[in-house]
């Protein structure tokens, strides 16, 4: 039986994805990366797995593949690539086993690769040499010169994609790479190699086979592989009674009055009923667990609540796009503190002003609020995941 290894390639520098680690992004809160190791494991016929990464992150990547659960008993190894693919690639042929016959090729930045597509390409690389995953072209393509003058169109039923993985007969490959590198030939995949040195090499289609280089890629995988990680909507309610001798607080802001809000901490019902809304997005509970009414919270700045739960929000992995608070009080009449209220929250929350709204409106007269009792609020707010800044 053919001894098969895997060399799954991430040494690249993620130019294209404006300095984020792409490797590193997470999928179903899973990296990249692992989703693509885990594929290539998935096929039973695979005894070892060589890791290609950066310098700098052979220790620490060590420590990851093998904590991999997917791994089994197989043997592993991390080691450094190349500044280019193709160095990159002929240092893992030499980190082979010296009894390997058939190595898999792949690239890490393919999540979507399965075990039967690496079982596929076994079986026909070891019939046919080497075998490429890949698909027939679905657009025309051109070949161009001076940035962008056609040369030829050519005819597109005979042009496919070459993706990973691709698999070898590692003899073969290996003499293949070696005159590549002998005649400094640069090198796009590793099936190139083999049709220079005039071995036959067998395309075979696979399905959705995303490479991971522009953020609009992640989106995609994201949407294929089901990421449950989506925006959450929060809501939160709160009132207060009015009463003589306190000062009224509404979004960290002292509105001139001669009552004001009466409660354990500052009373501040827009702050409080934002709070609940964060924590309501993330499904953290409510203020109440957060802060109970303990000597600890006797008179509690509002404001400074909403920072501790604004990092909780952030532990969560999440972040604010917008929130939207409606205070209802039939007097005194605020208006004339909305920009400061916004401003506070924006502040407090260390956010962009325009994600922050504030409206107050009046009952005309009718309830609680209407009679003067005390004032209410309710505050929406839409978060999203955290770590998708490339969009922003
Ligand atoms: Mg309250």
């Amino acid at each position: 039986m053919a001894l098969v290894e895997a060399v799954v390639v991430a040494a690249g520098a993620s130019r294209r994805m404006r300095g984020a680690d792409k490797l590193a992004l997470k999928i179903n809160g899973k990296s990249i990366l692992a989703h693509t190791v885990e594929g290539v494991l998935a096929c039973e016929r695979v005894g070892r797995i060589i890791l290609c990464v950066r310098a700098e992150q052979v220790e620490e990547m060590s420590a990851w593949l093998s904590g991999l659960q997917a791994l089994g008993t197989r043997e592993w190894q991390v080691i450094a690539g190349g500044e280019e693919r193709h160095v990159t690639v002929s240092r893992a042929l030499s980190a082979l086993s010296e009894d390997c016959s058939i190595v898999v090729i792949q690239d890490g930045a393919r999540p979507m690769c399965t075990g039967a597509w690496v079982d596929r390409g076994i079986d026909l690389a070891l019939a046919e040499g080497a075998a490429v995953a890949g698909h027939p072209a679905r657009d025309t393509i051109k070949q161009v010169e001076d940035g962008g003058r056609v040369v030829q169109t050519p005819p597109r039923s005979r042009l496919w994609h070459a993706e990973t993985p691709q698999v070898f007969q590692v003899a073969l490959l290996r003499q293949a790479h070696a005159r590549a590198m002998e005649k400094g030939l640069s090198l796009t995949d590793d099936a190139m190699a083999m049709e220079i040195a005039g071995y036959p090499v067998r395309m075979y289609e696979v399905g959705a086979n995303i490479k991971v280089t522009v953020p609009e890629d992640l989106c995609q995988v994201r949407a294929l592989k089901g990421d449950e990680r989506t925006m959450r909507i929060g809501y939160g309610f709160d009132a207060h009674r009015l009463a003589t001798g306190r000062r009224l607080v509404l979004c960290g802001v002292t509105v001139p009055c001669t009552r004001g809000l009466l409660g354990h901490s500052d009373a501040d019902v827009a702050v409080h009923a934002l709070m609940d809304a964060l924590l309501g997005a993330c499904a953290l509970g409510d203020i109440g667990q957060h802060f109970p009414q303990t000597a600890e919270f006797d008179g509690a700045n509002s404001m400074a609540l909403l920072a501790r739960v604004m990092a909780l929000v952030d532990g969560a992995g999440y972040r604010l796009e917008n929130c939207d608070i409606t205070l209802t009080a039939q007097s005194p009449r605020l208006a004339p503190y909305i920009p400061a209220m916004r401003q506070a929250l924006a502040g407090g929350m260390n956010v962009e002003l325009g994600r922050v709204s504030v409206k107050a409106t009046t009952t005309e007269h009718m309830g609680y609020e209407g009679r003067g009792e005390g004032i209410s609020a309710a505050a929406v707010v839409l978060l999203s995941p955290k770590g998708d800044d490339l969009w922003r």
